[in-house]
């Protein structure tokens, strides 16, 4: 389904004004002039059951509704019937996002060309609050406050190189030299446009990775915008994410161990009031956590298995 999108127009090859996709719902505007709209869907949380329901057929009446199969999927890595759905995204971002964001190879993308079109002067400058410190125990990342003269000073400085780079760039187009030539001079601040297509098994690893607080912040706001958009379309399928993946962690066999031994010492009456409530937990999910955690006690809380 085509859900969102300008009007093409031959004339103008201009980068799409921040204005130009105000007011549209399938637009979220990120940082201080880009976006991301949702422009293009196929699928929903039912094609990927239906994907899925091919390789299982009858044996599936154990996950006998469309929610518990998905999560189910989602919790074994059956990944395959998630690329059933697929979603396209119409993106303006700083060229610095774009690096980040064009790593994930599992995606279909098309960019502006800087060798075909002039690129307008569109340069990202971050808010006075995401101007921090270098983080001490993250080397990629940034963490706590710096002088207001130190933020000034690296607004003013932003600016200058804005001013200097455009002049160098528009004298040199002005000059007759090549567009592909001219636009070395642009910093990674320069915002470019491009349409992205995938599907939704690689979306939600994209996802993954760029929503977490370890991703740069502003990757992150893209991510979740996304994340936001697509969610009315595949409500099933990303709360499954959220709950297997996003707020979940694997656990090592280390981990596992220690946590093996301290539960080793959970009294019978505590586990069996948790049988009562589990949490949100499907049944079959319920059983592995017993089975994985608890495996003495497995035929205690479950024993219609005698
Ligand atoms: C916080 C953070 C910091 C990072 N820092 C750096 C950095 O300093 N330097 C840097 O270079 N990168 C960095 N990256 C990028 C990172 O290493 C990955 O390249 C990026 O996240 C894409 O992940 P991916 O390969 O899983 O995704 P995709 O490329 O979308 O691939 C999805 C999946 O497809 C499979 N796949 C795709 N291509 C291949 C292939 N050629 N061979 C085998 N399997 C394939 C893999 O299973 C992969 O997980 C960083 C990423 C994050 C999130």
């Amino acid at each position: 389904v085509f859900i969102a999108g300008l009007s093409l127009s031959t004339e103008n090859d201009e980068m799409t004004d921040v204005s130009e996709i105000r007011g549209d719902a399938n637009y979220v505007e990120v940082l201080d002039r880009g976006f991301v709209g949702l422009v293009n869907v196929m699928g929903n949380d039912e094609m990927i059951e239906r994907a899925a329901r091919v390789s299982y057929g009858a044996g599936t009446r154990a996950v006998n509704d469309r929610r518990n199969l998905l999560r189910y999927l989602m919790r074994h890595y059956h990944t395959s019937p998630f690329e059933f759905g697929e979603v396209a995204f119409h993106v303006k971002m700083p060229i610095l996002v774009a690096r980040q964001l064009f790593r994930h190879r599992m995606q279909s993308i098309n960019e502006q060309s800087a060798r075909y079109s002039v690129l307008t002067d569109e340069f990202y400058y971050p808010t006075e609050d995401r101007i921090q410190a270098q983080s001490k125990t993250n080397k990629q990342g940034s963490e706590g406050d710096v002088p207001q003269d130190v933020k000034e000073k690296f607004l003013n400085d932003l600016a200058s190189v804005d001013e200097l780079t455009r002049t160098v760039y528009e004298d040199a187009l002005g000059n007759g030299i090549s567009r592909e030539l001219a636009r070395m001079v642009l910093p990674v601040a320069q915002y470019t446009e491009c349409y992205i297509k995938v599907d939704m098994n690689n979306f939600l690893k994209m996802l993954r990775l760029r929503t977490d607080s370890h991703a740069q912040q502003e990757i992150q706001e893209y991510a979740n915008a996304m994340e936001k958009l697509v969610e009315p379309h595949f409500p099933l399928t990303i709360e499954a994410y959220r709950d297997y993946h996003k707020n979940a962690r694997s656990v090592s066999r280390m981990e596992k161990e220690m946590m093996l031994n301290l539960l080793a010492h959970v009294p019978e009456s505590t586990l069996r009031s948790i049988c009562f409530d589990s949490f949100g937990m499907g049944k079959r999910e319920f059983r592995e956590f017993i089975r994985d955690f608890f495996p003495d006690k497995y035929d205690t809380v479950f024993p219609e298995n005698h």
